[in-house]
């Protein structure tokens, strides 16, 4: 595999052989159709930020060696495509079936037993986020809709690939309306979340979260960060 011997991009040192080597990959990824010439001019600057804007908050068109960009860039060269296209767009208006798959196997297991625990007492149940991009993490914080810029919901392979320890979900009759309380939906979503192992936001005080389940405690947020590649 290439290797960068310094950062190329937006204000980097742009060494002929880098640029070389990140055109090349941003090639196979179906970023950059032109040819790889080792110069760091507009063209090849916007196919970095085309990259990171699937994943990061703030895109700095800079690839640094082994960081996060170059880590998303070798895995898009290698599928042939960036892996944020499968999985771009909404991702609350994704099938039940594509939100289960962006969760971590724990969550998701979990997460599929609870459903079958509310439907058996006569709930609808419907998830409705599981994994998120950063990106619309960042517009539900300026919304007031969040208090964190991460969140589990945001967990991913270093690669990319969703990987969600938080899954949101509701009754598709009353969404956040009042009956979802008045009927006792979310008392008995948080009764099979605990039963389950999984952590229920309806029990936190400061920010009471009656739709989200996690499958990890809030002190590991900052290593579900950083194992995300974030
Ligand atoms: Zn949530």
């Amino acid at each position: 595999m290439a290797t960068l011997q310094s950062a190329v991009g937006e204000g980097a040192p742009n060494r002929n052989p880098d640029v070389v080597a990140v055109q090349t990959l941003l090639k196979q990824a179906g970023l950059y159709p032109f040819k790889a010439d080792g110069d760091c001019g507009p063209k090849t600057k916007a196919a970095i930020l085309k990259l990171q804007k699937g994943f990061l908050t703030h895109p700095d068109g800079r690839v640094d060696p082994n960081g996060a960009t170059w880590t998303r860039l070798v895995a898009a060269a290698a599928q042939g495509g960036t892996i944020t296209s499968e999985w771009s767009g909404d991702s609350s208006r994704w099938t039940q079936d594509k939100k289960l798959l962006s969760m971590e196997p724990f969550l998701r297991a979990r997460v599929v037993m609870i459903v079958t625990d509310l439907k058996l007492q006569g709930f609808q149940p419907k998830i409705f986020f599981g994994w998120r991009s950063v990106a619309v993490q960042e517009q539900l914080f300026k919304q007031g809709n969040t208090k964190v810029h991460f969140s589990f919901h945001n967990g991913q392979k270093p690669d990319g690939t969703p990987n969600a320890y938080a899954a949101d979900i509701v009754d598709s009759r009353w969404g956040w309306g009042d009956e979802a309380e008045t009927n006792g939906f979310w008392a008995a979503l948080g009764k099979s979340a605990k039963a389950h192992g999984l952590v229920w936001g309806g029990d936190w005080v400061t920010f009471k979260d009656v739709a989200h389940v996690q499958s990890r405690q809030n002190s590991e947020l900052a290593a579900t960060k950083t194992e995300s590649g974030l």
